[in-house]
């Protein structure tokens, strides 16, 4: 008879959850994880995180072999595309990655469960796989996630009206695709169809693309991305999209009928809930659906916690498991602490966009004095070696003290970059210890240097 007891029990088995089982076995307790997918990993190892940046990749280089390589002195012959290789190494990463998990869990001495769980006590869960079983956890953490949100008028027929899961595995390159909502995930599945050949057009509800970035940042993004083809409808508000014979046809609000092959809903995601039994088992949602949490994430039924997207902030995977880690933490050793003030955010586009900490937007409203420091990537050597010269690093620091409150890089390996521009916001540094640091030359970081230089206005090369 299988096991029914256990000091914590994890449902979902994405980043968030599975790095709370992991951790939680690491301290010591006897864990079980709850995933009704047949793979573990969640959204980010599935349809996420890792098939986008595997597309994203592969379709940048047919890019790059195509419009940079002569300018390199390379000369290639014709160039075709295999987008079923191309999908078929996507699959692969994404399997290895899976098992990798599921190695963990062994080794970890990790259970887990198979199927979709409701919690039916206080400390009970069924869980529906081949058949239900109830089991029991002195803990239960909720780490479901989130799935792409709907939008009324919007006929989704999860084949070519569909969100970022279809748009991963489009069985052929759309003539044209039209992407509803320009944030992160619509602007980087748009650019990978982009480069393999649609034409992409936007319909964004805003008058700006990526809502909650840094301005000057955004703009320059925009302005980037309409050199690269992607056509942009802002203050496009969707109203209605249905497949209408071989097309589909797009209506925004106050302007003409867009027809295109494959639509592309990416406007924001909602908390996975459905059936979790939340109501009965006393755990307040918020007015949008998702799980309030207080102190140590414990949601308002005792015992139990929530972790992840499925309790809102900033839908990333880092964020999920830094919570699941500092969750169960805070069960076992009463301490557990993340800083949600230093939460690395990447749009992996070309340029890559990155950014931590607050925006000069975010500055103004709460009226902290700051100063800013600027360094453009044509002003550093090694970016122009490398022939990718477009973009900036923006640093914010307290007008008073020069403590870093903020850095927003579009450029060259942003996604990179931004690491060190975290580590200085957690480790509380001033923009005067990044302009002090030894920076290793010739490297993109330089301009993270030149830029806490120039919060002094004292940079070198400017
Ligand atoms: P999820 O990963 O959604 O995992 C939840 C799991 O719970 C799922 O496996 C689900 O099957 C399971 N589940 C749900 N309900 C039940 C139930 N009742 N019983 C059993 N199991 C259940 N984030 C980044 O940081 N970087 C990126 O580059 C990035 N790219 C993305 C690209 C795309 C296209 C998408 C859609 C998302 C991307 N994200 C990215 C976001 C990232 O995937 C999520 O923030 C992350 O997966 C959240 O982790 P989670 O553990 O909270 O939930
Ligand atoms: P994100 O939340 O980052 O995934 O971005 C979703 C984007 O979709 C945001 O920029 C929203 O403004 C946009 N959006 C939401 N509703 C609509 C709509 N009806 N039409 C067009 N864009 C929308």
């Amino acid at each position: 008879m299988a096991d029914t007891k256990f000091d914590l029990v994890v449902i979902g088995g994405g980043p968030g959850g599975y790095v709370a089982a992991i951790r939680g076995a690491q301290l010591g307790l006897k864990v079980a994880c709850v995933e009704r997918a047949s793979t573990l990993g969640g959204t980010c190892l599935n349809v996420g995180c890792i098939p986008s940046k595997a597309l994203l990749d592969s379709s940048e280089r047919y890019h790059q072999v195509q419009s940079e390589l002569e300018n390199h002195g390379i000369g290639v012959g014709q160039v075709s595309l295999d987008l079923g290789q191309m999908m078929k190494r996507k699959a692969a990463i994404v399997d290895q990655l899976t098992k990798g998990v599921e190695f963990l869990f062994k080794k970890n001495k990790v259970t887990w469960l198979r199927g979709a769980a409701e919690l039916t006590g206080a400390h009970t869960v069924t869980v529906r796989g081949d058949e239900p079983t109830a089991v029991e956890g002195d803990r239960i953490i909720i780490a479901t996630g989130s799935t792409s949100a709907r939008l009324p008028g919007v006929e989704w027929d999860g084949d070519r009206i569909g969100g970022s899961t279809q748009a991963l595995s489009y069985p052929e390159v759309p003539g044209t695709l039209a992407v509803i909502g320009a944030g992160v995930i619509g602007l980087e599945l748009g650019s990978v169809w982009r480069r393999l050949g649609s034409e992409v057009v936007f319909f964004e509800y805003l008058d700006q693309i990526l809502p909650g970035t840094d301005g000057q940042t955004a703009k320059q993004a925009l302005r980037l991305f309409k050199k690269q083809g992607l056509e942009f409808r802002l203050g496009a508000r969707v109203e209605r999209a249905v497949v209408s014979g071989d097309k589909c046809v797009v209506e925004a609000a106050g302007m003409a009928p867009f027809e295109a092959d494959r639509v592309l809903l990416a406007v924001g995601r909602k908390p996975a809930t459905d059936g979790l039994g939340l109501e009965a088992a006393g755990v307040a949602t918020d007015e949008r659906g998702f799980i309030k949490v207080g102190d140590g994430w414990e949601t308002s039924a005792k015992g139990v916690y929530a972790i992840g997207d499925v309790i809102g902030g900033a839908l990333l995977a880092h964020k999920a498991s830094d919570e699941g880690v500092a969750c169960v933490e805070r069960i076992v050793t009463g301490v557990g602490h993340v800083n949600y003030d230093a939460v690395p955010a990447i749009v992996y586009t070309e340029p890559q966009i990155a950014s931590v900490g607050a925006t000069e937007e975010q500055l103004k409203e709460r009226e902290v004095p700051y100063r800013k420091g600027l360094f453009r990537f044509k002003a550093n050597g090694r970016a122009l070696a490398m022939g990718h010269t477009d973009g900036q690093i923006k640093l914010l620091a307290h007008e008073q003290t020069d403590r870093l409150l903020g850095a927003h890089i579009i450029g060259p390996a942003a996604g990179d970059l931004i690491a060190e521009a975290t580590v200085a916001l957690e480790f509380g540094a001033s923009s005067e210890d990044l302009a002090r640091a030894f920076h290793a030359h010739p490297t993109l970081a330089e301009a993270l240097k030149e830029a806490a230089l120039d919060v002094d206005g004292r940079a070198i090369h400017a």
